[in-house]
C-alpha cells in the first residue's frame, strides 16, 4: 500500500514538474513510476514485472542493476567521485582507456571522453574537420547515408537523416554529403555518389560517417559486411576519415564485441556510448587512430582540441565501464549467440504472416516492419499501438513507426524472450488485416 501511495506522489510530482524526452506531452499516457529492476525486469509500483525487451532504449547491456556493476559504482562513489579532467587523471580513466584500446579493433589507440552517444559523435567531427585543418589540408566536408542517425545534439543531427525530429531545425544544421541508403539494393548506388564525393575537384571529403552494419534509430536497418568493406577500401585510398558510430551497436549488440571488427575493418575514429557502461551511467568516448592524435601535437597551441565537459571521463562512470567490460567474456558471448538463436527460430516464425516484412536479425537485435492494411495511414497507428498492447502484458516494446524490434539485456532467460515474442504474436494475430 506505502509503495502505491509513493507510485502516485511520483506520478502526481512528474505531471506537475518534468518535461520527458521524444514525448508529446498532450494526451500521452502517464509515465509508469519504476520503483526497481533486476535482470531483464522493471518492477513498478505495485511490485509488477515489466519485461525490458528494448534494454531501456538500448543501453541496458547485461542486466539492469547487475551486482558486480553496482559494487564498482559504489566503491569507486565512496573513494573519488570526480576531478577536473585537465591536468589530472584517475585510475578509472587511464585502466578503461587500455581495457578499451586492448579490446578495439587493431590500432584505435586514443580514447578520448565525453558524455553520451551525441557529444562522442560531436567529438568524432570536430576531430575530423580539425584534424585536416591542423595538417594545412583544409577539408570540410563529411559524407553520411540515408536513414542514418547520429544523435540530438546540432552536429549529430546535422550528420543524420532528415526527419520529423530534426524538421524544426533543419536551416540551421550545416551541409552534409548524403549518400544514398546502405540497406537498398547491391550498395552499388552509394559506392557511386562515395565516389562523386571522394573525387569532388578542389573539396574532397573529411571524413564519411556511418553506423556499422545496423541503422538502429533509422529503422534498425541491417545492412552488408561486405559494403561496408568496400567503404573502408576507398575512403583509405582517397585519404577520407572513416567515423564508426557504433554507439548502439557496440559491446556485442551485433554479436561480436564491435560490429566493425566483425566486418574485418578499422575505422579511423569510433564513437562508443549507451552499453559501455553497462547501460549504469552516462559516458561518451571517441577513440582514434594515434595518427590523428599526433596531427594535434604543436608548439601552435591553436592546434589543440578545444572541447571537454564538465564531467569528462568523470571516475564513477568509467568504474561502471569497467566492470562491464570485465563482464564482456566467453560466456557473455555464448549468451548473445543463444538470443541470436531464439531470435532467429522466432522472427522465422512471424515470418509467414501476412503484415510481417523484411524480418531480420543481427545478433541480439531483431526487427520487422508491420506492412499496411489496403487502406494506409492505418499502419503506423497500429504499430504504435503495440506498445500499450505490450505494456498490459507485462512487456516493454517501442517500435520505430512500423518497425517493431526486440533489443534485450543479455541477462534475459530463454523464457522471458519467448513471453515477449509470444506477446508480438499475439498482437499479430488481433491485427491480421
Ligand atoms: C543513440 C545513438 C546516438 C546518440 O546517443 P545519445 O546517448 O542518445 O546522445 C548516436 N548514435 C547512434 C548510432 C545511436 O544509436
Amino acid at each position: 500500500m506505502a509503495a502505491l501511495r509513493a507510485g502516485a506522489r511520483v506520478a502526481a510530482l512528474d505531471a506537475a514538474h518534468v518535461w520527458h524526452p521524444y514525448t508529446q506531452h498532450l494526451g500521452a499516457a502517464p509515465p509508469v513510476p519504476i520503483v526497481r529492476a533486476e535482470g531483464a525486469l522493471l518492477f513498478d509500483a505495485a511490485g509488477r514485472p515489466i519485461i525490458d525487451a528494448i534494454s531501456s532504449w538500448w543501453v541496458t547491456l547485461h542486466g539492469h542493476a547487475h551486482p558486480a556493476i553496482a559494487r564498482a559504482v559504489a566503491e569507486q562513489a565512496a573513494r573519488l567521485d570526480q576531478v577536473i579532467f585537465t591536468a589530472f587523471t584517475h585510475e578509472p580513466a587511464a585502466a578503461l582507456a587500455a581495457e578499451l584500446v586492448a579490446r578495439l579493433p587493431e590500432g584505435l589507440t586514443r580514447v578520448f571522453y565525453s558524455d553520451d552517444g551525441s557529444t562522442a559523435v560531436e567529438v568524432a567531427l570536430k576531430i575530423a574537420l580539425q584534424y585536416w585543418a591542423n595538417r594545412g589540408e583544409p577539408r570540410r566536408r563529411i559524407a553520411a547515408l540515408t536513414h542514418a542517425y547520429h544523435g540530438d545534439t546540432f552536429g549529430a543531427m546535422s550528420a543524420s537523416a532528415p526527419s520529423t525530429f530534426t524538421a524544426p531545425f533543419a536551416d540551421q544544421l550545416f551541409d552534409i554529403v548524403r549518400l544514398p541508403a546502405p540497406d537498398d539494393g547491391d550498395g552499388v548506388a552509394l559506392l557511386r555518389a562515395l565516389d562523386v564525393a571522394l573525387d569532388a575537384p578542389g573539396d574532397p571529403l573529411a571524413a564519411v560517417i556511418v553506423e556499422p552494419r545496423l541503422q538502429g534509430a533509422g529503422g534498425m536497418r541491417v545492412w552488408s559486411a561486405g559494403l561496408l568493406r568496400d567503404i573502408r577500401a576507398r575512403t583509405l585510398e582517397r585519404g577520407a576519415l572513416l567515423i564508426a558510430d557504433e554507439v548502439l551497436t557496440g559491446f556485442g549488440r551485433t554479436g561480436p564485441l564491435f560490429a566493425s571488427e566483425g566486418a574485418g575493418i578499422v575505422p579511423d575514429i569510433i564513437c562508443l556510448s549507451k552499453g559501455l557502461t553497462g547501460g549504469f551511467l552516462p559516458l561518451g568516448a571517441t577513440v582514434v587512430r594515434e595518427p590523428i592524435f599526433d596531427a594535434f601535437l604543436s608548439e601552435d597551441r591553436r592546434r589543440t582540441l578545444f572541447h571537454g565537459h564538465s564531467y569528462t571521463a568523470n571516475p564513477i562512470a568509467c568504474a561502471a565501464a569497467r566492470a562491464s567490460l570485465a563482464l564482456l567474456d566467453a560466456a557473455c558471448a555464448a549468451r548473445r549467440d543463444a538470443i541470436a538463436a531464439i531470435h532467429e527460430r522466432r522472427i522465422g516464425a512471424l515470418a509467414s504472416h501476412p503484415r510481417v516484412r523484411r524480418p531480420r536479425v543481427l545478433g541480439t537485435v531483431a526487427a520487422f516492419d508491420l506492412a499496411g492494411s489496403d487502406a494506409g495511414g492505418y499502419l503506423s497507428d497500429s504499430a504504435a499501438g503495440l506498445t500499450a498492447f505490450a505494456l498490459e502484458r507485462g512487456v516493454l516494446l517501442r517500435p520505430l513507426g512500423d518497425v517493431i524490434y526486440v533489443l534485450p539485456p543479455y541477462a534475459i532467460t530463454d523464457a522471458e524472450l519467448g513471453q515477449v515474442y509470444d506477446v508480438i504474436q499475439t498482437f499479430l494475430a488481433a491485427h491480421a488485416q
